[in-house]
């Protein structure tokens, strides 16, 4: 045995090896060691008392799903190696080989918690001119390519999709390697393919692109090496270019919160949580596809924000149509099982029930007065013959097992009913049978029973056994207060009766998967269905969250880039609040604005104004209602944002670092057409340097870019540069000053913040005296070195000038300034801005 072992885990060296003996799953040698450890269980010996014991570990067949589940969780593989042939009929060793190799990227969890997340496995192949990338979720059967210049784009696209596993062509340098590492992504050798396979000719039939074709061969080919089970539910691969949506790395949509919150890692606290009101789980799947990737075609746009206006004018059609979506299990998935083969009886009567919740929403649409809504009802195929198929053939209420019988209604094959009127005639015979000897041997509590050891035997208790006829009964088998016995004529119906039940459960499951075989001919429709269905779904969710929440529809505008938000809020900053007190604002970043650099204190509201305009955008280009009055929007290209302080864990760089790096993306690559968020640029270093770093950024973003930006700093010295950059204008956070106490009126103003809130804010904090009166002491001084020579209006002068060579600018101004204080007064103000720009959050 241990050596068809090794000949299978010879071929697998990098998975777990579960080698089925009996009703267990055995891992051995290495195996067994990790495997023990990981999922805790008992570490044997094989062979014991040889010289080298075989390290055993075991698990029983029934539970082995979740012993698989918790490995490929963590990143590992595991082959499922199967007995191919009945170890009873075998001659010699048992034939064996493997089923299935489970990976993280190819996991189906079933786990309801996680129907609205998608498991992406990710193929990327490298080209001389570019890198191919395709991916599927082996549960739906999609498939999505592209190709792109980069491996900087092709991690931001991993990360992106939060792909779990990725089957890479390419040589691994160490930085690539630690870049997956890092990531948490288990990087796969692609297979080798021999001959034509049909299923990747159909999924690569409508690319064009070599390299992407390149991709999707390996996907599909290492789905086909890893599955060996049908893959009929795979779609045809759908090719598509980042730059056809609006643009955001992986960290952008991780700061802006879209899809989890940022401190949690949780729905709860994201955009997705505030909009998602969907009924199905392919409802919030395809929501959260939305949300990665927003749209810029204006005509698109219009089409979705249609429907929602539709939805939202038409409040019974909703209702009908949302009542009816709740009845509807996850069709995607449910087709995807349908596929493999492994669905069940209940699932395709959940698959019958989703059907007919169907023609409902049908009618609701075409009873809508709404043309839009009557139209997309008219394209929509209910499949009612499939429903009617299963509910025709399944019985109301089937066993979860397919094979032991009790699954098909009487009426639907003529040979099954003579069956079951044998074993029911069969039945009747033995009910007559112990009426007549209770009768004829006059034994009253004489029964008739069934065991599976012994068939069926009449019982007589010991007080009645002398009563018994033996020369017509045959003893079988002796109780303790009771004689079990049998006749010739009982074991005759015996064999009729259990003859019958065999051919009817084996018929039963025959007709089961005939049915099977039937609905998996209708795998495209039912996909149609399903997407047809999920969008409906989410074009709901956003008429129920804009009614809810009070949404206006916003505009768009392509002949320029204003922004004209009136009386905005932040989706999920006010969903926390108690209702109302969130305050709103206005943006207006018209024709002559491209910059505001807001100031105020800490804790004012700075950094929710910035993200509430993203989030409007965003919001608004997946087709949603957005949190304002009015909203006039451009249409975006790109997102870029240098929010918060967060070292970026998965590239390992220092905070200052990752936030060059994303000041240097934005830099490099906003257009004109781009929205760029930077929160506090420049904090991460001493101040000087710090503040002439983002100085000359904002100058930049100015002169060169022209992208619309939102620009927040505790550099109030920064404020100057609205007297020589004519696109840039100061606004500050209000706050006000009652009893002592330091009020956020979270309104934004015109004009620079007051300087002096960073004193106020350490008073709150309860700051000695001495130290207040010494900095308020200092701030004076510094406010009056400002106006003729000292640091602040060094600065100024340095912003001033935009032609200067830029490495002089930070190192005069440093030495300049800082010769200006003692060391005493140096500790005080240091004390201080730590103060102010502390984050209270
Ligand atoms: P800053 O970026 O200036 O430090 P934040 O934007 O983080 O401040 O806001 C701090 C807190 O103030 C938020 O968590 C929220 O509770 C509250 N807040 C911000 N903006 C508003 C607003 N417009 N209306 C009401 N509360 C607000």
């Amino acid at each position: 045995m241990m050596e068809q072992y090794h000949q299978i885990k010879k071929q697998y060296p990098d998975a777990f090896l579960f080698y089925r003996v009996g009703d267990f799953y055995e891992l051995f040698e290495d195996d067994a060691v990790k495997g023990a450890q990981i999922l805790e269980l008992t570490l044997t010996h094989r062979s014991n008392k040889a010289e080298n014991p075989v390290p055993m570990a075991g698990v029983p067949h029934v539970a082995v799903q979740s012993y698989v589940d918790t490995l490929v969780e963590k990143g590992y593989k595991v082959a499922l190696c199967e007995q191919l042939e009945d170890p009873k009929k075998a001659k010699g060793m048992v034939k064996r080989g493997i089923i299935q190799l489970v990976t993280p990227g190819t996991l189906m969890n079933d786990k309801p918690s996680e129907a609205k997340e998608s498991n992406y496995l990710t193929s990327v192949v490298t080209t001389k001119s570019c890198f191919g990338l395709a991916y599927s979720d082996l549960s739906t059967g999609e498939i999505y390519a592209t190709h792109l210049k980069s491996f900087a784009a092709v991690s931001n696209e991993l990360l992106s999709l939060r792909t779990r596993e990725v089957v890479f062509n390419g040589h691994l340098n160490d930085q690539d390697n630690n870049f997956f590492h890092k990531a948490n992504i288990t990087v796969s050798e692609p297979v080798e393919l021999t001959g034509k396979h049909a299923e990747i000719s159909f999924a690569e039939q409508d690319l064009t692109n070599s390299a992407e074709k390149a991709a999707v061969k390996q996907l599909v080919g290492y789905l086909l090496q890893t599955q060996r089970r049908s893959l009929a539910h795979l779609q045809v691969a759908k090719s598509y270019e980042v730059n056809q949506y609006l643009q955001m790395s992986h960290t952008v949509r991780d700061n802006l919160e879209l899809t989890a919150s940022a401190k949690t890692g949780k729905k709860m606290g994201s955009l997705f949580w505030v909009l998602d009101k969907t009924h199905t789980a392919m409802g919030g799947r395809l929501l959260k596809q939305w949300l990665a990737r927003p749209l810029l075609s204006v005509e698109q746009l219009n089409r979705r924000q249609e429907m929602v206006q539709a939805l939202i004018d038409e409040y019974f059609t909703r209702e009908n149509i949302n009542d009816a979506l709740k009845g509807v299990y996850d069709l995607e998935r449910l087709t995807g099982r349908i596929a493999f083969g492994n669905v069940n009886a209940r699932e395709l009567l959940q698959l019958a029930h989703s059907l007919n919740a169907v023609p409902t929403i049908l009618t609701a649409m075409q009873k809508a007065e709404n043309k839009n809504l009557q139209n997309f009802a008219s394209q929509i195929d209910p499949l009612k013959g499939i429903a009617k198929l299963i509910t025709d053939t399944i019985v109301d209420q089937p066993p979860v097992l397919t094979t032991e019988g009790g699954l098909i209604k009487d009426g639907v094959d003529s040979q099954l009913d003579r069956y079951r009127d044998a074993m029911n005639n069969g039945k009747k015979w033995l009910t007559g049978m112990e009426q007549n000897e209770r009768a004829q041997t006059g034994i009253d509590n004489l029964k008739v029973g069934y065991n599976k050891v012994f068939g069926y035997y009449i019982q007589v208790t010991n007080s009645n056994k002398s009563k018994v006829p033996l020369d017509r009964y045959t003893r079988k088998q002796t109780l303790t207060n009771a004689e079990r016995y049998i006749t010739p004529e009982l074991k005759e119906h015996e064999n009729l009766i259990l003859e019958a039940q065999t051919k009817s459960t084996d018929l039963e499951y025959d007709l089961f998967v005939k049915l099977r075989e039937e609905v998996k001919k209708y795998i495209p429709a039912l996909q149609k269905l399903a997407g047809q269905v999920a969008q409906l779904d989410v074009f709901c969710s956003f008429a129920q969250v804009a009614e809810d929440n009070n949404y206006c529809r916003p505009h768009f505008h392509t002949d320029n880039q204003d922004v004209k938000v009136v009386l905005g809020r932040h989706p999920v900053v006010e969903q926390v609040m108690k209702a109302g007190s969130f305050i709103p604002n206005d943006v207006k970043l018209t024709e002559d604005t491209d910059i505001f650099l807001i100031t105020g204190p800490n804790m004012s509201g700075k950094s929710t104004y910035m993200r509430q305009l993203a989030l409007i955008a965003v919001m608004a280009q997946i087709g949603s209602f957005v949190p304002a009055d009015s909203a006039d929007l451009p249409i975006f290209d790109q997102i870029f944002t240098r929010i918060g302080a967060a070292d970026d864990l998965i590239s390992g760089q220092s905070t200052f670092m990752v936030e060059m790096t994303e000041a240097n993306d934005a830099l490099q690559h906003a257009t004109k057409r781009s929205l760029v968020l930077f929160d506090e640029i420049g904090r991460g270093t001493a101040t000087y340097d710090g503040m002439a770093l983002a100085g000359a950024i904002v100058q930049y973003l100015h002169d060169e870019v022209g992208a619309k930006v939102l620009f927040a700093t505790h550099f109030h010295e920064l404020t100057a540069l609205e007297q020589t950059l004519p696109h840039l204008k100061n606004i500050h956070v209000g706050a006000t000053e009652e009893n002592g106490k330091l009020i956020f009126l979270h309104k934004i103003l015109p004009g620079p913040a007051d300087q002096s809130y960073g004193i106020h804010v350490a008073q709150l904090a309860g700051l000695p005296r001495k130290v207040l009166r010494q900095a308020t002491k200092l701030l004076k001084r510094l406010e009056a070195q400002g106006s003729n020579l000292g640091p602040a209006s060094t600065q100024l002068d340095l912003f001033s000038s935009s032609n200067e060579p830029a490495e002089e600018l930070p190192v005069g101004a440093k030495s300049d300034s800082a010769s200006e204080l003692t060391d005493k007064e140096k500790d005080i103000l240091d004390e201080i801005s730590n103060l102010y720009l502390a984050d209270q959050t």
